[in-house]
């Protein structure tokens, strides 16, 4: 199965995490694509720092809960807090999401697959038409261009560094 995986962080070190977390996957998972890195308002709530978010792509066997425990360990150990007084969107040293996995329908309690917000936030919408824009959306039905045309989230989302720039940094 073929998995997309957003990350997400705006405290920290967020390229040496990055950097962290990219090498953590590829010796997990093997080969992996990926977007170029882009930087995004936060969304849903106020923070002085912006977010660098970017697509994994891979290929596994692992079923969708194998991958969303071992993302959460990911998480863990590059030293995600939860402030529990807060509810909704808060800052983070890491998020990792599933967005996507083949065509596959999840709708459990602790997983949700395709992500349930993925069509409304213009920060995974444009990493992902980068990587593949024909992709069909398993529950809506659209493709992902489509879905990126007519989203309706206007945050500023830019390219902080592109695929060259971002093989080089990651000695690729
Ligand atoms: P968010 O990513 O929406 O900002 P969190 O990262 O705090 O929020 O995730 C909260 C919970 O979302 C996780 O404990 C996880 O069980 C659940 N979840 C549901 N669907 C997914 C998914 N596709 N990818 C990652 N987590 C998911
Ligand atoms: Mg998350």
């Amino acid at each position: 199965m073929k998995y997309y995986i957003l990350f997400g962080s705006n405290e920290g070190d967020r390229l040496e995490i990055l950097k962290s977390v990219f090498v953590d996957l590829k010796s997990t998972y093997g080969e992996m694509t990926f977007s170029s890195l882009y930087e995004s308002e936060p969304w849903g709530f106020e923070s002085q720092n912006n977010f660098m978010n970017i697509i994994f792509a891979f290929d596994s066997t692992d079923t969708p809960h194998q991958v969303l425990s071992y993302l959460q360990h990911l998480e863990f150990k590059y030293g995600r807090t939860r402030d529990n007084k807060l509810t909704g969107y808060q800052s983070r040293t890491i998020d990792l999401d599933i967005l996507l996995c083949d065509s596959s329908i999840v709708n459990t309690e602790t997983l949700q697959i395709p992500h349930p917000r993925l069509h409304l936030r213009r920060f995974t919408l444009e990493p992902l038409s980068e990587l593949d824009s024909e992709y069909l959306h398993p529950v809506l039905k659209l493709k992902v261009s489509n879905l990126l045309n007519s989203c309706d989230d206007k945050s500023s989302v830019k390219v902080l560094m592109d695929l060259n720039q971002l093989k080089k940094y990651l000695l690729l």
